[in-house]
């Protein structure tokens, strides 16, 4: 494994191996000196995701897909935010998941998510995603449990398939303690500009923090591969979080090295603009 690869390694999932959240400090910083320093390498990864994102706008053969998921308040708009920050928005397609139409409904689950996917050239972010259809679906109860457990392997299916098509895959579980979840809760009933964020039934939600773990922990131990990591972000510290995830998108999008095309039909040495 190459010194870039070593970064990542830190937070993948590793294939076929029982993730157990519990055992995982949602605080830990430890893959950072310092608060000031990971800010900092946050900007520079930051500019240098808008660069390479040019760069594969530029090549269209290929596309990136970022899958953000965790609980209410885990921080997946704010990573959204900081890791995109300097992207301008002609390369980049952010797609939140909420609870399905009725049209989404008629048809089979992985049907929205496939027209979301990024085409060629673009940086797709899926702000939840697919796993919804592991995670709430399982907890809740809205689908047949038989039909729950044929998800992982037609997810695993699927994302081969969009992989073989071009798409390279990163995943990232933002991983929050049930202490963290009340604080950022509680703002939201707190501060009036960030009541739109807040429902009632959030509370809901929170009551069943076990059976929602769970459901993440069988989610990403069935359903990290190697086209398609899962990465688990401890992401108690906004800092840390969004530093993390930069670093290991950067590093994806320089292993991928999109190239500039060359001039397809003419000389740049013989042109001269009048
Ligand atoms: P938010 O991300 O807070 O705007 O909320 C979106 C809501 O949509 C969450 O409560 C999700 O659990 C829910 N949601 C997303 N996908 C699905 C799905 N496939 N089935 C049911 N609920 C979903
Ligand atoms: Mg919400």
């Amino acid at each position: 494994m190459g010194v870039k690869k070593a970064f990542a390694a830190k937070f993948i999932a590793a294939p076929g191996k029982a993730l157990e959240l519990a055992k995982l400090d949602p605080r830990d910083d430890s893959a950072f000196e310092d608060k000031e320093k990971a800010k900092v390498q946050l900007l520079a990864d930051a500019e240098a995701i808008d660069r390479l994102q040019d760069r594969l706008f530029a090549e269209g053969k290929r596309a990136l897909l970022v899958v953000l998921q965790g609980i209410d308040c885990s921080g997946k708009d704010g990573t959204v935010r900081a890791v995109f920050n300097c992207c301008g928005p002609l390369g980049v397609a952010v797609k939140s998941f909420k609870v399905p139409s009725e049209e989404e409904r008629a048809h089979d689950y992985l049907w929205r998510v496939h027209h979301g996917c990024p085409p060629r050239g673009i940086i797709g972010i899926f702000n939840r995603s697919h796993y919804e259809d592991v995670l709430v679906v399982k907890v809740e109860k809205f689908a047949a449990p038989e039909a729950i457990e044929r998800r992982y392997e037609e997810i695993n299916q699927f994302e081969k398939l969009i992989s073989n098509a071009g798409t390279k895959i990163l995943k990232f579980m933002l991983h929050i303690s049930k202490e963290e979840q009340a604080v950022r809760l509680q703002e939201r009933v707190d501060d009036a500009a960030k009541h739109w964020k807040f429902k009632p039934s959030d509370l809901e939600t929170r009551a069943k923090w076990d059976q929602y773990q769970a459901a993440y922990e069988v989610a990403v131990t069935r359903c990290s591969t190697d086209v398609a990591p899962w990465h688990v972000i401890p992401s108690d510290r906004n800092w840390a979080r969004n530093a993390a995830v930069a670093r290991i998108v950067r590093e994806t999008l320089e292993e991928m090295n999109p190239q500039y095309p060359k001039p397809d039909g003419w000389d740049p040495r013989t042109v001269k603009v009048a």
